[in-house]
């Protein structure tokens, strides 16, 4: 039974039904998963292809969190894998499961894709396959394959797919035309879950140590007509709260409107971390209309010689001038990422980081620091 009662998106089907029936697995709890919208899109294109059905396991669940399928009753897994930590989580889950790590020692094939996995090789004796680069492309195509009974061989020549030996992979960038048909409701004791809505995949601005500013470059945007659909639907589907997902959000060059088109729509939103240096006025004003009490920002260094050898060079001064103007709009905590540890990084560049952080504390803000 999954942990709370889901009021709607899921599928509900007799597997009996399908020729291929496949687990989409996230390696974490329910509640996570019903954030992730990788592992949802996995879910929604998976049960789109003729003849699957696909159904969730997730960490804290002893079984389908749909209901139906048992893990012996799965002719494939498909994982996700977002960041190197869900790697061991995914291989304590099988370990759960009594399903050997090792695709050698193993019967049931497991298949993932991910953006901890843009190099695969590390995780070759685990996977049978990865998916490299956005998968709601590949993935479709590949489950038709093996539904219609492809070879190894042949499911190994598909672009995207990389197997242990296979040299050649092609990083795959899908169109941003495809949408799920629906999303997952449920309802925890707080409130129901966000409507996950992403505005644009990738970034343009190359910060030298963030592997989306290699791997997804450059930025995609959804058209604003298909967001204002999407925020339509969110409304018509009983959610309460828009989750807006973008690597730079503030980029997209319709984002004031979109977060306008939400708060006329009735509903709530929030914002992943957002670059200091796009606050313009027109996203403070609808920042104070929405009533936003947190933002947060990513100087990841107070050091004016770190900022240019990871190509993020904005002064200290200029950040502490945005707190202040989110102050004067109503916010009133600063959530704030800096990183310790880049390469040459000396001890006086960490000092300039500590001054940054309190200063920013000084302009009349709650101040949170994240150190990684
Ligand atoms: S702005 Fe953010 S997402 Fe873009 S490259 Fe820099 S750290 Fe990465």
């Amino acid at each position: 039974m999954p942990l709370v009662k889901e009021e709607g998106g899921f599928y509900d089907r007799d597997p009996r039904e399908y020729e291929l029936r496949v687990g989409v697995v996230f390696p974490g709890p329910y509640r996570a998963s019903i954030n992730s919208l990788g592992h949802q899109l996995i879910y929604y294109v998976s049960n789109e292809v003729e003849g699957v059905i696909a159904e969730r396991f997730v960490s804290d669940v002893p079984k389908s969190v749909d209901g139906s399928l048992r893990l012996k009753d799965l002719d494939l897994m498909l994982v996700s894998i977002h960041y190197e930590g869900q790697i061991h989580t995914f291989l304590r889950m099988l370990q759960d499961w009594g399903i050997p790590a090792s695709r050698r020692r193993r019967e049931i094939p497991i298949i993932a894709g991910g953006p901890a996995l843009n190099n695969p090789l590390p995780v070759s004796e685990v996977f049978d396959a990865v998916v490299v680069g956005d998968g709601e492309e590949v993935v479709p195509k590949l489950l038709s394959m093996i539904r219609e009974g492809a070879s190894k061989e042949e499911i190994a020549s598909l672009d995207g797919i990389y197997v242990r030996g296979k040299r050649n992979v092609r990083f795959q960038r899908a169109s941003m035309e495809y949408l799920p048909e629906s999303q997952i409701l449920a309802h925890f004791p707080e409130g129901k879950n966000p409507f996950l809505l992403e505005v644009s995949r990738g970034c343009s601005q190359g910060c030298r140590f963030c592997l989306l500013g290699w791997t997804q470059r450059p930025r995609r945007d959804r058209p604003l007509r298909q967001i204002e659909e999407q925020i339509e639907i969110a409304a018509e589907l009983g959610f309460e709260k828009v989750y807006l997902i973008a690597s730079d959000l503030l980029s997209h060059p319709r984002i004031a409107d979109i977060m306008k088109k939400i708060l006329d729509e009735g509903l709530t939103f929030s914002t992943p971390s957002l670059r200091a240096d796009e606050l313009d006025d027109d996203v403070l004003e609808v920042l104070r209309m929405a009533g936003v009490r947190t933002v947060t920002i990513a100087p990841e260094t107070g050091s004016w010689r770190v900022k240019l050898a990871i190509n993020k060079p904005m002064e200290n001064r200029d950040i502490i001038g945005v707190a202040e103007d989110l102050r004067d709009s109503g916010i009133r905590k600063l959530k704030t990422y800096f990183v310790l540890g880049f390469p040459f990084e000396r001890l006086d560049d960490v000092k300039e980081s500590a001054r940054l952080a309190y200063e920013l504390s000084s302009v009349g803000l709650e101040v949170e620091a994240s150190v990684s």
